[in-house]
């Protein structure tokens, strides 16, 4: 069982346990959330930032 919790959307975690610790505890989408979107104040998470590989690009 894994006890892998994100820290942002409260789910299960399925990444590697070196991921989890390296994200922050989060997904790799809300991982870029909370830094690229968040920090940045104006990008809603339905919005493509201009990040590559951004989990609201094309796709
Ligand atoms: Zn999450
Ligand atoms: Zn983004």
């Amino acid at each position: 069982m894994s006890d892998q919790t994100c820290m942002r959307c409260g789910e299960q975690v399925e990444s590697s346990r070196d991921d989890y610790e390296v994200f922050e505890r989060m997904h790799w989408d809300c991982f870029h959330y909370a830094y690229e979107h968040d920090l940045n104040g104006e990008v809603p998470e339905s919005t493509d930032c201009g990040m590559p590989g951004c989990p609201s690009g094309a796709g």
